[in-house]
């Protein structure tokens, strides 16, 4: 079943979005995409004369119930969004049968974080993990995971699995509830179809060359998405903390730069790999350096000095923030006449304007490479962040709401938010 098959008429839907959007102290939404990404489908049942039942989860509560991370706070923003009068909200997911039962056609029902329940995530609360009352606790979990999932469940005719940014996760609300409906009523939402077809875009029918582009700050954590575009791509740029394992790998002085020395050996084995699978692996040759940078405040401090250094040859008082003037044009280069871009993570610390040349190239060259015909996928929070700080966001083919979850279905996972759906 497809959303655009399905016909909600008189129908309760119940829709699992990711309104995991950014608050400031005051409660007020400081970027509202996500919301806005969710729209597409929840106007479509509205418009057909549906009631909406909206589900999410709110940041890292834990499986306790937290004021700050209530969706209380948002429940007058997606009325705007939505362009309805009100939206209620169910203070309890688990205890809103009433409210669900009560619902007319055109209404919307908005439930608590899903999150202040540690049933949607699964994970047993208060036992260490490795201790034999752990797998115990696993197991009673699971069972209460099945019947929070039917609970929801019970509230709706229907079931849209819509919260890309979460379909890598099997909780109860992207995966496990869509067991309690048969296959006419459970369906992907627009933005999860859109981001799908993305993620296939980039994996079948490739038209090359083909250039992936990561960064960001651990090498760790992209490991397993660069071993896996080993095999796919002709030209792999590793840029931003990543570029100082790579020179230490080789003897190369770092000064203070960000290093895993636990990965030196992976990061020799992915070059070794690049060589054997003819990929052409670009690293950076120059740093932008600074003696003293506030990452809290994303400053650099009073009477710091900035110079740059090869990658190689960084003084010791120094730290490399971004790729040098030479390794940004070196980076456009390689993106240049490329026809499949996928980019993940900055060259540097974009968040301060003195270090946000490297990613502002590539942001460029990828911007140009699409004018040119080519496809760009971005994805992650920091490489979207990055586009819209540069005013790149119209000017490449898809920006994903997804970063976890795009990183594994590039690496060819099936999504269990996805499976849930389509078996
Ligand atoms: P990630 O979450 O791994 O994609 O990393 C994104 C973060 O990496 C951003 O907040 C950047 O500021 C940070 N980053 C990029 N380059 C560096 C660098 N050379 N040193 C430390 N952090 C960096």
């Amino acid at each position: 079943m497809t959303i655009d098959n399905c016909k909600f008429e008189g129908q309760k839907v119940i829709v699992r979005v990711d309104f995991n959007v950014p608050l400031n102290e005051n409660g007020v939404i400081t970027d509202d995409t996500r919301i806005r990404g969710a729209l597409p489908t929840l106007k479509k049942v509205l418009a057909d004369g549906g009631a909406l039942i909206i589900m999410s989860h709110m940041g890292k509560p834990k499986g306790k119930v937290n004021p700050k991370l209530s969706l209380g706070q948002i429940k007058d923003a997606v009325a705007k969004a939505l362009g309805v009068a009100e939206v209620k909200f169910a203070p309890d997911c688990a205890k809103a049968a009433d409210a669900a039962a009560a619902l007319q056609p055109g209404e919307v029902l908005l439930l608590e974080n899903l999150r202040f329940y540690p049933e949607e995530e699964g994970k047993p609360v208060g036992v260490e993990k490795g201790t034999p009352e752990y797998d115990e606790a696993k197991k009673a979990m699971k069972e209460s995971q099945k019947k929070f999932a039917k609970t929801l469940a019970s509230y709706a005719d229907c079931y849209i699995m819509d919260a890309f940014g979460t379909a890598h996760r099997k909780h109860a609300s992207t995966a496990v509830i869509a067991d309690y409906f048969d296959a006419d009523h459970k369906m992907l939402g627009y933005l999860m179809e859109k981001e799908v077809q993305a993620v296939d875009n980039v994996l079948s029918n490739i038209k090359r060359p083909f250039v992936a582009i990561m960064g960001g700050s651990k090498v760790s954590s992209k490991i397993g998405i660069i071993e896996n575009l080993l095999g796919k791509v002709d030209k792999l740029i590793l840029c931003g903390g990543m570029t100082y394992t790579f020179s230490k790998a080789h003897g190369g002085e770092i000064g203070q730069s960000i290093v895993e020395l636990d990965k030196l050996d992976v990061a020799l084995e992915v070059e070794k790999k690049a060589k054997e699978n003819g990929v052409e692996l670009v690293l950076a040759d120059d740093c932008v350096c600074c003696t003293d940078y506030d990452f809290k405040n994303f400053a650099v401090k009073e009477g710091a000095k900035i110079e740059v250094y090869p990658a190689n040859a960084i003084p010791a008082e120094f730290e490399g923030l971004d790729a040098g003037p030479e390794s940004s044009k070196k980076f456009a280069a390689a993106i240049d006449g490329a026809k499949t871009i996928l980019w993940n993570g900055p060259a540097g610390c974009f968040e301060c304007d003195a270090f946000t040349d490297g990613s502002k190239a590539i942001g460029e060259a990828i911007a140009k490479a699409t004018a040119e015909g080519a496809f760009s996928l971005i994805g992650g929070g920091d490489s979207v962040a990055c586009c819209t700080k540069f005013g790149l966001t119209d000017k490449v083919s898809y920006i994903s709401t997804g970063g976890g979850a795009l990183l594994e279905a590039i690496e060819g996972k099936v999504l269990p938010g996805v499976a849930a759906i389509k078996g």
